[in-house]
Order: C-alpha cells, then structure tokens, then sequence
C-alpha cells in the first residue's frame, strides 16, 4: 500500500469568504492543491492543471499560514484535490481543531477525513457512486438547459438530504440564471448557487 503523502503540490492559498454552496459567507482558508485530470472546457483554473508547475508544501507549513488566521474552517479545494491522498493532511487539521471541507468533482475516490463533501460533478468525468452517495452537498454548475438533466441524474444517486444546488457557470451568467431559475421554481428540492465572492470581490 502507498504511504499517504505530506507533502502536496500548492497553486495558492489564501483566507477569504466561502462565496458558494451551503457555506456561503463564512470565513475559511482556501488550500487549492494542483493538479486536475477532469478538462472542464470552462474551467477558471485551467493554471492548476499541471501540478509540476507549482511550489510544493509541507502539512506543517500549510498549518502554520492557516493557524494565522482566526476562522476554523479549511476548504480543500483544486484542481482536484481527490487525486491526493489526504489522509495525514486532514488528521493534522482535525487534530487542530479545524473543520475540514472538501470541494471535488468525485472523479477519484477520497482518501481522508471530511466534514463537508461539495461534490461538483462534471461531464467531462463523471463522479464515482461511492462519492455520490457520500456528499453532503451537490453543487452543479449550470452552461445550458442540458446540464438540469446532468443535474438530476446525479441527484437521483446522492444520499437523503444532500443539498442539491444549480449555479450559473460564469461566462454564461446571464442566459444559465433565468433557466436555473424557473427551474428552480419547477422543481424546489434544487437551490440556486451564486459565486457571491465575485460579487463582494474576494478571492
Ligand atoms: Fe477545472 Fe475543476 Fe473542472 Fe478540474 S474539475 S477542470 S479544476 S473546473
């Protein structure tokens, strides 16, 4: 069996607003791991693709910029972080008392310990069940009318009380918000998303 890494290819990390999903607008620390096989076309992050191009970090450094900051919430986020195995990083963060959130596509299986799995599932490679079945939060980003299908196929594999949650993809914002909303009207289990950091703009 493979050794859990401790150390891990960083992109950024900041403290900031969490400005989507369930945990909107509370303070957390952003880690975002380098990495990604998914090729969303529309990705925002396409610069964390390749993992060899960013510094590569220590648990016990990453704790020392978070133990900066007062909020006890960590958002692990990519990239797709999934691709790591998180084990020793979240054992170091929960021993610290922080509340560990993670946001993946689901394409890889989690390895690590969680308080909240934002599952974001993508066409371009699809979640797996296990993932579905785990997340506490599905969050599905919205191009056009055929991501609700997407949306809903997913939703029908998650477990009971997942929030189920339809965002607007950025650079369609203004033709993927009405959709969503009568949708949202049609079908009330759904909730909508906004990337409410753009907004107020924070990282
Ligand atoms: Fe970009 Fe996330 Fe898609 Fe990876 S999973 S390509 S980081 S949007």
């Amino acid at each position: 069996m493979t050794e859990a890494p401790a150390m891990f290819s960083v992109m950024e990390q900041f403290y900031t607003i969490q400005g989507e999903g369930y945990n909107t607008g509370k303070a957390a620390y952003f880690i975002r791991l380098a990495g990604c096989d998914v090729g969303c076309v529309w990705c925002d992050v396409k610069e964390s693709w390749d993992a060899d191009l960013h510094p590569v970090l220590t648990i016990d450094a990453l704790l020392s910029n978070i133990q900066k900051h007062p909020a006890k919430n960590v958002v692990i986020t990519g990239g797709e972080p999934a691709m790591y195995d998180l084990t020793l990083l979240t054992n170091a963060l929960h021993e610290n008392g922080y509340n560990i959130w993670i946001e993946t596509s689901g394409a890889h299986t989690l390895k690590g310990y969680f308080d909240w799995i934002c599952l974001s599932p993508k066409k371009f490679k699809a979640p797996l069940q296990e993932n579905l079945e785990a997340a506490d939060e599905l969050k599905v980003v919205v191009f056009n009318r055929s991501d609700l299908e997407w949306a809903e196929k997913n939703a029908a594999l998650t477990k009971n009380g997942c929030r189920l949650y339809l965002q607007p993809e950025h650079g369609k914002f203004e033709t993927s918000t009405p959709l969503i909303i009568d949708y949202v009207k049609q079908h009330p289990q759904w909730q909508i998303s906004l990337q409410t950091h753009k907004i107020i703009q924070v990282p």
